[in-house]
């Protein structure tokens, strides 16, 4: 699986990076960034972790540092740390757990394509991430097979063509945002050939992790596409947002780029009303809109992660009497076949 190895390599395999001595500032801090748990756990002044270092094998660790440096130095429990550092909990077997809990193989018509819902298709440019989520639901999702380089890239678009339903095409991954600004524009530049499709969507959490990859380059790059552009940040707790995620979404805002932000409801994290108003409050502050709020996907590994339906729709509904409408998000969940996200309705 591709998530074994290097990310570097994987980015130089896929994206072509121009030699080290010419990357981008955002390159080098994805090579700068933590991929080994003891560095990490130094870094944050705790002790070594050796159970940590196992589990750590079957979805290695990786964090940029401009994500740690968000985290509280000696707390074990921070709750940016808990979303990054395996546990000895992830190799816990649970019933209703499974590998594939979103049947993505079966809806999967070709490498790189993802097509379940009517009039937008995801498009996987890259398999990798620049954070790995421990509650990601495509921890086990068989990346090898979605190695889409430009080789993919006539059957992606011809895809899209014999389905002119498909107005909105969604950059998804791996994380859209690794591949270089040159293979972005030359994506969209193909995009542009199919006058149907008059809205790109990304799906990043680079903006939150990696906020140097929203350099003024890129702003101009997806402001002068044409199409009406949203971005979808991926932030989960309020101490993820510093002043240079702060920076990043005033510069894709000054460039008419929409921004929304979905979340996953994490135990340990953000299953607290509080945490969940000041997401939304600093959200807000930046122009971002709350979108979804996913109920956890049930994948391996990810059991000690679940929140209990009762307990998120009281979270929600706590959320309905503090904030504006605007700065709820919608509760959903995916169900494997289904047409949509599922709403979550809060009446008993
Ligand atoms: C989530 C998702 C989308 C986007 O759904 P929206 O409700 O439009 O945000 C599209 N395709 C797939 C396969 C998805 O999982
Ligand atoms: S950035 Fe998104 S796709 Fe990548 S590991 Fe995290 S949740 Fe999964």
């Amino acid at each position: 699986m591709i998530l074994h190895y290097d990310v570097f390599k994987m980015v130089l395999m896929i994206t072509r990076l121009p030699p080290p001595q010419q990357a981008e500032d955002w390159q080098q801090q994805l090579v700068d960034g933590f991929t080994d748990v003891s560095a990490l756990l130094t870094f944050l002044n705790l002790p070594e972790d050796a159970f940590a270092q196992q589990v750590e094998r079957s979805f290695p660790l990786r964090v940029p540092r401009a994500f740690a440096v968000r985290m509280c130095k000696g707390d074990r429990n921070d709750p940016l740390l808990r979303q990054v550092l395996p546990v000895g909990d992830e190799t816990n077997r649970v019933p209703g757990f499974s590998l594939d809990p979103l049947s993505e193989k079966q809806h999967n018509p070709q490498p790189g394509i993802l097509h379940k819902y009517q009039g937008r298709a995801l498009v996987t440019l890259t398999g990798v991430c620049a954070v790995h989520c421990r509650y990601c639901f495509r921890r086990h999702f068989p990346y090898a097979d979605n190695q889409v380089g430009r080789k993919h890239w006539p059957d992606i678009l011809a895809y899209l063509q014999a389905h002119p339903q498909i107005h909105e095409v969604i950059l998804s991954g791996g994380d859209p945002l690794m591949v270089q600004d040159a293979i972005l524009q030359a994506f969209i530049e193909q995009l542009k050939q199919l006058p149907q499709v008059t809205t790109l969507r990304i799906h990043s959490r680079l903006p939150i992790v990696l906020p140097d990859r929203v350099t003024p380059a890129l702003g101009r790059l997806l402001a002068d596409s044409g199409l009406r552009v949203v971005m979808v940040s991926h932030c989960n707790h309020p101490q993820e947002i510093d002043e240079s995620v702060a920076r990043a979404a005033h510069l894709l805002r000054a460039h008419q780029i929409h921004l929304l932000n979905q979340a996953v409801l994490l135990r340990g994290v953000n299953d607290e009303a509080q945490t969940l108003v000041q997401l939304s409050k600093r959200l807000w502050e930046i122009d971002t809109l709350p979108y979804y709020l996913h109920v956890l996907d049930q994948v391996h590994g990810a059991a000690h992660f679940a929140v209990c339906l009762s307990v998120a729709k009281q979270l929600l509904q706590t959320m309905l009497g503090q904030l504006p409408g605007y700065l709820v998000p919608k509760l959903v969940r995916e169900e494997a076949g289904a047409a949509s996200k599922i709403l979550i309705s809060l009446e008993q």
